[in-house]
């Protein structure tokens, strides 16, 4: 039987960014260092495949420093920490490295810069993630205020108008959280913030690339997490951007063949926690079906590279 033509369309770039690859390394070496178990507090990235990976090589994955032992390492995830987890650690004498991002740990020392200049602080971000947790958590409780939309710009209560700052999370959609901090500068023509957002190149990069792909697919999967914050954007950008049937999926199995039944064209991309394997595995499944064409949507090339904390560089 001839197999139907499909054209797919692979983003450039797209999965691991260089603060997942660092955090993922950190790990690694820690194991390597101290031996099994390392205790990791939250997914180091959010990718089953990546966490399931580690936990096979000795990492132990929990929520709250509260579940480690004082007498193993712990690593502090990717997306950051408020300030009073590694002071938990340090009140412990707990070995403890943080594999924060340094795109992440920089919005970090933007907000306490600006609230030691006696400015409130606003933060741009989504409600319960790890990374707004973090954030906000530089601060004393109460310090910081959550905007999620437009709307809540609108509500929000300040101390003084004239005195406010904003950050943004680092994963959000580049075209929303403008349209975020444009209220923001109307309602408060006072408030400080970064020179566009604190949106990380990663995240921009594989939003720009979905967004040139998107007009051309039929459909677009999104290799990525459900709790993947990035993720889930490039989802949104691609339905933005004008294609009609954008999902998300964690691997191959969970494409829903029946739904790309007739299309000619596919967009693949992945977020940046999606290691490059799970790519190859959904280009693979569509090579069985499909008289294959393979065609790089490519807007953007990266050579970002993080180093690990000098702790992991050196002998044990
Ligand atoms: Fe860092 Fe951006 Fe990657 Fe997050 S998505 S880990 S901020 S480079």
């Amino acid at each position: 039987m001839t197999k139907p033509a499909l054209t797919l369309y692979l983003a450039a770039p797209r999965g691991f960014c260089a603060g997942v690859d660092r955090a993922i390394k950190i790990v690694e070496l820690a194991i390597d260092k101290w031996g099994a178990p390392v205790y990791v507090r939250h997914e180091i990235v959010h990718n089953k495949f990546v966490v399931d990976a580690l936990r096979d090589k000795g990492a132990v994955f929990v929520e709250e420093l509260s579940e480690c032992p004082d007498d193993r390492p712990v690593i502090f995830s990717a997306h950051g920490v408020p300030k009073s987890v590694p002071h938990a650690a340090e009140v412990r004498n707990m070995v403890y490295v943080d594999a924060t991002c340094p795109l992440v740990s920089k919005v970090h020392i933007e907000a306490q810069r600006h609230s030691d200049n006696g400015l409130q602080m606003i933060m741009i971000g989504h409600a319960g993630h790890p990374e707004t947790i973090g954030t906000m958590g530089q601060l004393p409780d109460g310090e910081v205020l959550l905007v999620e939309t437009v709307d809540d710009v609108a509500k929000v209560q300040v101390r003084d108008a004239q005195k406010l700052a904003f950050v943004t999370q680092t994963t959000l959609s580049v075209d929303d959280t403008a349209d975020i901090v444009a209220a923001l500068h109307v309602r408060f023509p006072a408030i400080v913030g970064p020179h566009k957002e604190d949106i990380c190149y990663a995240t921009t990069n594989r939003q720009e690339a979905v967004k040139a792909m998107a007009p051309h697919c039929d459909a677009m999967l999104v290799v990525g997490a459900p709790n993947s914050s990035n993720s889930q954007r490039l989802v949104e950008v691609g339905r933005k951007a004008g294609c009609g049937y954008a999902q998300l999926v964690m691997r191959a199995t969970n494409i829903d063949w029946r739904a790309l039944d007739g299309i000619r064209s596919v967009g693949v991309t992945a977020g940046a926690s999606a290691p490059e394997l799970l790519v190859n595995e959904v280009i693979d499944a569509f090579e069985q079906r499909y008289d294959l064409r393979v065609e790089r949507v490519e807007t953007a090339s990266e050579n970002v590279e993080f180093k690990v904390p000098r702790v992991l560089r050196e002998p044990a």
